[in-house]
């Protein structure tokens, strides 16, 4: 991106159009070219054309603005000649001239780019100030405390933002100054105390630059918005749109709009509004203004802000009235106005505006920004009102957002004492003791403690202790490392990578910015956020309320993806049929494996060398194995269970220390010279390119054989007890169609002899999960035998980039950083590469069985944006961890409406 302003209109420069003017009653653009003049441009337009008070002003294109980067940062050379001609057209609409000592037309220049960048610039108010024109504007005015406050105001806005000086020095001086006439509030000072600070400001200004306040109002002019376009490289600005995938082509619009003056006494007022309770969603005005003040004292803090409506002040038991006893007239045409530009965005409104001597002007509006819980409750009440269609409710809600809605989370109000930060890897907030070791996490637990499992990161072998903590931190690893990946899907809170954090497990202790926690003192984390906090803070329990169900209903019913779960235990498969899974799209069967009192029979397999040993500990596993399907498959009665055979990656499952070996070794009644001799044999140097997926069943089929017999059996035992189960038996790491035959057959012939066993019909399907480039080129070859397909696209990433998703989190951020990379690949689809490799699977895969079934199980399955390219490539379904399965119920209809739009 950082080369990305090639749509630069250059050989059109000469005939482009860079300024659109409006105020009046009419405007050159309106809101739906916001692509061109801003959010807040466009938005001024639109206001501008329904008639609405706003200042007159004009906006300089964001053209203009990529116009200057990709011009040694010029501006283009007709945009002086069409800056003065809309000039003109604000002096003659405003009555007052730009510039002029006697009748001074002063303006604010604001940045304002397609999509609101909060912190990207602040505004300069009042520019066209100077020693002559302050004299014109008092008298104009009358008010000679006013025009001076207003000058101040210019030069403190103005040395900041565009000449670069700090805040604190002109604080200070406004500090000493109020000392000095021993008064606490601005407003208390007057025309001659703000004469006397303007003065000193203008030394301090000289003082710190060695050159005056820039005295001519064009050159003001033309700094301001050499600053705003300067304001779109700042470091603030990068890193929101880098938060928020936005492009750095884009550029920002400036806009330049005649002042309006909420400082001209106790007629005037500045102020802030929603339409509706950006919070809680509630159906009433909210927001709050400011009597005698400008732009954003409001926000600032300076005084404290008073309520708009009657009954809002009531509530909050506050004296100060509100806007609506203050000044009841302009409330009454203000709440009409404000109602109106509801109707016409027919969404909520964020709105600014001023009072100007008992006079109304509007000066932004924008579609708000709101909680998940507000969003649910608008789309809803917004439908029940007649102003959205169903489908535009589910448009409304960012499918991401519901992630609040699905964890306890932190109170917002409540106190952070923080001791880390690091990646928010798994959404919710958790208390509890610390725990270093996972047994120690699940000895903890099961005397009802809650525990937060703090690891320098997390292996398979810790997976009973994550499960049995309510929250996980980790030292090292990235947002798909082990930790984060199991957290998510098993819906427990997660911040990784908190590298600021040091483990001494042997003293039980881990240390951060200079303070010790021991093993069972209380910590938070906020896994939303990242955050480590000391102690117990308050939370929000989750809430499936009203609204929320009513919203997935209308989803549903426009929602062509099927959604399914990634769920193995009982408890994640209830979460998540009780979240609205369709089916289970991947049930890992490895992690049934570690069970506390399985694990020794799964190393006695593995460490056997010869079938007979292998088929000894197997014979033990099946039991266990057959009890875990057994109940998937009622609690998923009617619904789709795609099993995955065991797929270890090896060494996972290695007894590591010489202690662990002697227990196997005793327990088993095995040689141990013979199993550290194995465990050697066995050890890999790269491990995930090693003895991985059906690798294992190849070489050795009797496992598979026994995972195939406890699936049928169980099966069987459910449809003689109920409902015949669906059953999808699935290879992972499959490459060639050789391979793929082969578990076919091992697949059905023993399904078919365990069915003749128990006299039971059945019908199964036998598929692969496509993890390699080489699966997803010869999907055409691997349908042959294959029914269907799973995109497991953690692996398939992994494979494709050759990056090893463990070991990612230590460089991605300098290609995230460097622009190389626009977004996580493990995070969300690579369309281009990875994405490719999919489109080009299911291409083949249906040339050669047309009704081949499709779906992915990567943690893509859960992400709004590769949803969106799952439908766009006409998968079947998306399995996600369960707590993500509203979140892509959301997604899959969203798609489903944009593809139709289309
Ligand atoms: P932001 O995008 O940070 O909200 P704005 O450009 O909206 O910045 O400006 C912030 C505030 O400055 C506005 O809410 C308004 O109170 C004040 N302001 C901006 N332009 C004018 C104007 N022409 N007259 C009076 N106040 C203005
Ligand atoms: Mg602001
Ligand atoms: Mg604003």
């Amino acid at each position: 991106m950082a080369d990305g302003f090639n749509d630069t209109p250059k050989g059109a420069a000469a005939t482009t159009r860079w300024v659109y003017s409006f105020g009046g009653g009419s405007a050159d653009g309106d809101a739906k070219m916001k692509n061109l003049l801003g959010g807040k441009g466009a938005n001024l337009a639109e206001m501008s054309a329904l008639g609405l008070p706003v200042p007159p002003g004009l906006t300089i294109t964001t053209e203009a603005c990529v116009h200057y980067y990709s011009n040694a940062q010029s501006y283009p050379p007709d945009l002086e000649g069409q800056v003065d001609a809309g000039l003109a057209k604000v002096e003659a609409l405003a009555g007052k001239k730009f510039g002029d000592a006697a009748n001074p037309l002063l303006v604010s220049v604001r940045s304002g780019a397609r999509a609101s960048m909060p912190g990207m610039m602040d505004t300069v108010l009042n520019l066209g100030l100077n020693d002559q024109t302050v004299e014109g504007l008092a008298k104009l005015s009358g008010d000679r405390r006013f025009a001076f406050d207003s000058y101040r105001r210019f030069i403190q806005m103005y040395s900041n933002v565009v000449l670069g000086l700090e805040h604190s020095l002109f604080e200070e001086i406004l500090d000493d100054a109020k000392d000095r006439l021993d008064v606490s509030v601005d407003t208390a000072l007057t025309a001659a105390d703000w004469e006397k600070v303007v003065a000193e400001y203008k030394v301090a200004v000289k003082r710190e630059l060695g050159s005056d306040f820039p005295q001519d109002p064009r050159d003001q002019l033309w700094g301001a918005v050499g600053a705003v376009f300067a304001s779109w490289m700042n470091d603030r600005a990068k890193f929101y749109r880098r938060m928020h995938d936005i492009p750095e082509s884009w550029g920002t619009a400036v806009n330049v709009q005649s002042m309006v003056f909420g400082n001209m006494g106790d007629t005037s007022a500045t102020g802030v509004a929603f339409t509706r309770n950006p919070s809680t969603g509630e159906n009433r005005l909210y927001g709050e203004f400011l009597i005698n003040a400008q732009g954003e004292d409001v926000v600032a803090g300076i005084r404290t802000p008073q309520a708009l409506t009657k009954a809002t002040r009531e509530e909050m038991g506050e004296k100060a009235p509100s806007m609506e006893e203050a000044m009841p007239e302009v409330f009454l045409q203000f709440k009409d106005v404000v109602e109106r530009l509801e109707r016409h965005y027919r969404d909520m409104q964020d709105i600014e505006f001023t009072v100007e001597r008992g006079h109304l002007y509007m000066l932004q509006t924008r579609n708000g920004k709101r909680t998940a819980k507000a969003a649910l409750k608008m789309a809803v009440d917004q439908v029940a009102e007649s102003l959205i269609t169903r489908d535009e409710a589910v448009m409304r809600v960012e499918a991401a957002s519901l992630d609040q809605l699905l964890h306890p989370t932190i109170d917002p109000g409540a106190v952070r004492d923080l001791i880390a930060v690091g990646l928010p890897a798994s959404p919710g907030a958790a208390t509890g003791k610390i725990a270093f070791q996972a047994d120690e996490a699940e000895r903890l637990a099961e005397l009802g403690e809650a525990v937060i499992l703090v690891r320098e990161e997390t292996s398979p072998e810790d997976i009973h202790g994550m499960h049995a903590a309510r929250g996980v931190v980790t030292c090292r690893g990235g947002m798909t490392s082990h930790a984060a990946v199991v957290a998510r899907g098993m819906g427990r809170a997660c911040v990784s990578g908190a590298g600021e954090i040091q483990i001494d497990e042997k003293a039980g202790e881990l240390r951060a910015r200079g303070r010790v926690f021991k093993t069972g003192d209380i910590i938070t984390i906020d896994g939303g956020k990242g955050e480590v906090l000391a102690g117990a803070v308050e939370m929000i329990e989750p809430e499936l309320s009203g609204d929320f169900a009513q919203l997935m209903v209308w989803a549903d019913e426009v929602r062509r993806l099927k959604v399914r779960a990634n769920a193995e235990t009982p408890l994640d498969a209830r979460t998540a049929r009780g979240f609205g899974a369709e089916g289970i799209g991947l049930c890992r069967t490895e992690h049934m494996f570690f069970e506390e009192d399985r694990i020794s029979a799964v190393r006695e397999m593995i460490l056997a060398d010869d079938e007979k040993g292998r088929r000894t500990a197997l014979a033990k596993i099946l039991p266990y194995q057959r009890s875990d399907f057994t109940e998937l498959f009622e609690i998923m009665a009617g619904l789709p269970v795609t099993i995955r055979l065991l797929d270890p990656p090896l060494h996972e499952f290695l007894p590591h220390t010489d202690a662990e070996i002697e227990e196997l070794a005793t327990s088993a009644g095995l040689d141990l010279e013979k199993l550290k001799r194995r465990r050697s044999e066995l050890s890999e140097t790269n491990p995930m390119l090693g003895w991985r997926g059906c690798r294992l069943g190849v070489a050795f089929p009797e496992i598979y054989e026994m995972q195939v017999r406890a699936i049928f059996e169980a099966a069987c035992a459910v449809k003689k007890k109920s409902e015949a189960p669906i059953v999808e038996v699935m290879h992972p790491l499959v490459a060639k169609k050789e391979e793929m035959a082969f578990l076919r057959k091992l697949t059905d012939n023993t399904a078919k002899a365990v069915l003749k066993e128990q006299g039971v019909e059945l019908d199964y399907k036998v598929g692969a999960m496509i993890e390699l480039p080489r699966a997803a080129i010869r999907a055409d070859q691997l349908a042959e035998t294959a029914e269907f397909f799973s995109f497991g696209t953690n692996d398939l990433t992994q494979t494709t980039f050759g990056i090893s998703r463990d070991d990612s989190g230590k460089f991605l951020d300098a290609y995230l950083k460097k622009n190389i990379i626009e977004k996580d690949p493990f995070v969300s689809i690579d369309q281009e590469g990875v994405g490719e490799l999919i489109k080009l699977g299911v291409e083949r895969a249906r040339s050669t069985r047309p009704d081949v079934k499709l779906g992915i199980c990567g943690e893509h399955g859960g992400d709004p944006a590769s949803i969106g390219f799952c439908e766009a490539v006409g998968l079947d379904y998306v399995s996600c961890s369960p707590y993500r399965v509203p979140i892509a119920r959301l997604a899959a209809a969203q798609a489903a409406l944009e593809a139709k739009a289309k």
